[in-house]
């Protein structure tokens, strides 16, 4: 047992962060997490509990969790149990749609945890409520293209052996997560393809993309809500345990994969060749793989009376199941690429944005005296407001251009370097254009007019920041600024 991030690092061994119950009525995480930590400590045989430094969260979404109603009410789409918490917290917040804005206490709280213990792995333990499939749990890895080094890792390395493994080993059948293009059209532009298998949404507000984005694997488990409450536990239980295991086997490459995503960003300034371009938007990759996906067959009964939980009134279960080949749409590639400048300078009055983007780990500095360096401004040519509130706002787009020239920055300037672990997060948090950013939460609304130019600006050197300002490289990541 460790009771610090610092006695979890002096073990030298990878740090696993494993959350169920976000959504508080997928419910069987919790479950398989409490019996999964009672037979690791309780057992006398040696066990992934001696190669990797576990944190498990059974309940991260505690007052959704006491709002205990009726699964008819809380978890329509669900076989089971009878009472089960609600989604939202008690905000009345989505916490999983909260990572970048950081709203929630539940959020902060976990961006200061990341921060602190700097976990290699994140899981997040969810219930999916989709199509008719014949998959025990499905599973995603972070989906961001500006997750170059855990999204591609955990993608092509650890969830082929982990499906092969749940097959093997524990009689489990998992696939990538995703619905039929029948039941979900909307993220494929091809109105040409009827029959396919799509995944979801590549944005950072959903915890495992935007914990790919830190440099870090993060990977999504969606046990079957068709499936019993007991066979979702027994999947999730398996398939955590398999990730512990497989997590210790792989140590050494995974605790090199996270050294190598702090260490990149920190050369961008010193070797221009090491500079990575970096995801600021992105869509599902047009070209598909075709591969078997197993699909159960569900049949109309003919009258309108439910049959099953969580199946739709008239329709009944056939228990026929079928592989069928198809597109399978399963990754995003990037539509829009930034190249990281040395850093962002923000105008003083960006508080609320400095804030958080301390939260997020990112340590911001600040200028003593007016300043002037070579760089780039963006002049907005339109303000795209979303009509329809979504989690409270009023998602914003930006469109305009980029001009050159020499920057005059005030005294008391925010100044962000991309030379520090997280580079790509703060390229893909301040960006203009980005889709999930910090302007996409409304944090620089009162500064934006059309005409007019971005609060955030780049620039190419830091090295005639002057005298008069000195780096403050050991300000804490947490402090938060004086005004
Ligand atoms: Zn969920």
């Amino acid at each position: 047992m460790v009771a610090t991030a610092a006695a979890a690092k002096a073990l030298g061994r990878p740090i696993v962060y494993v959350q169920g119950n976000i959504h508080a009525g997928e419910v069987e995480g919790k479950d398989a997490l409490l019996a999964l930590l009672r037979d690791l400590t309780t057992s006398q045989k040696p066990n992934a509990l001696d190669s990797v430094v576990l944190i498990a969260v059974p309940i991260y979404n505690a007052d959704g969790n006491e709002r205990f109603a009726s699964q008819s009410v809380n978890r329509t789409e669900q076989n089971g149990p009878e009472l089960v918490g609600q989604r939202a917290n008690a905000q009345n917040l989505d916490l999983n749609r909260d990572y970048v804005k950081a709203e929630a206490p539940e959020t902060r709280a976990s961006l200061a945890m990341f921060n602190a213990w700097d976990p290699d792995v994140f899981v997040d333990l969810h219930t999916t409520d989709g199509s008719f499939h014949g998959y025990a749990l499905t599973y995603s890895p972070s989906l961001s293209p500006a997750a170059v080094f855990g999204g591609v890792y955990a993608r092509d390395s650890l969830l082929p052996v982990l499906r092969q493994r749940m097959r093997s080993r524990d009689g489990f059948e998992i696939f990538d997560y995703g619905n039929f293009v029948s039941d979900e059209r909307a993220l494929i532009s091809d109105t040409s393809v009827h029959e396919g298998w799509a995944t979801y949404d590549s944005r950072p507000r959903f915890g495992t993309n935007y914990y790919g984005i830190r440099g870090r694997i993060g990977i999504l488990s969606e046990a079957y809500s068709h499936d019993s409450l007991a066979r979702r536990i027994a999947s999730t239980y398996a398939f955590v345990e398999e990730i512990l295991s497989l997590v210790a086997e792989k140590s050494q490459a995974i605790q090199s994969l996270s050294a190598r995503a702090d260490s990149q960003p920190m050369a961008w300034g010193r070797a221009p060749d090491s500079l990575q371009m970096i995801a600021v938007r992105s869509e599902l990759l047009a070209t598909p793989r075709t591969m078997e996906v197993i699909k159960e067959d569900v049949l109309k009964t003919g009258d309108s009376s439910f049959t099953q939980p969580g199946v739709p009134r008239g329709e009944r279960r056939s228990g026929i199941f079928r592989s069928i080949r198809m597109p399978v749409y399963d990754r995003f590639t990037s539509t829009l690429d930034r190249l990281p400048p040395a850093a962002y300078v923000l105008a003083p009055p960006e508080t609320a944005a400095v804030n958080l983007l301390r939260l997020h780990g990112v340590r911001v500095d600040r200028s003593d005296s007016a300043w002037s360096a070579r760089g780039e401004t963006f002049t907005i040519d339109s303000i795209i407001t979303s009509p329809r509130a979504f989690q409270g706002h009023h998602e914003v787009r930006l469109k305009g251009s980029w001009q050159r020239g020499l920057q005059a920055l005030p005294q008391k300037s925010f100044i962000v370097s991309t030379a520090q672990p997280r580079g790509a997060l703060i390229v893909y948090l301040l960006e203009p254009e980005s889709e999930d950013g910090l302007a996409t939460w409304n944090f620089f609304d009162a500064d934006l007019k059309k005409g007019g130019r971005f609060p955030v600006t780049r620039i190419f050197d830091l090295s005639r920041r002057g005298r008069a300002a000195p780096r403050r490289s050991s300000a804490s990541t947490t402090q938060s600024p004086q005004n």
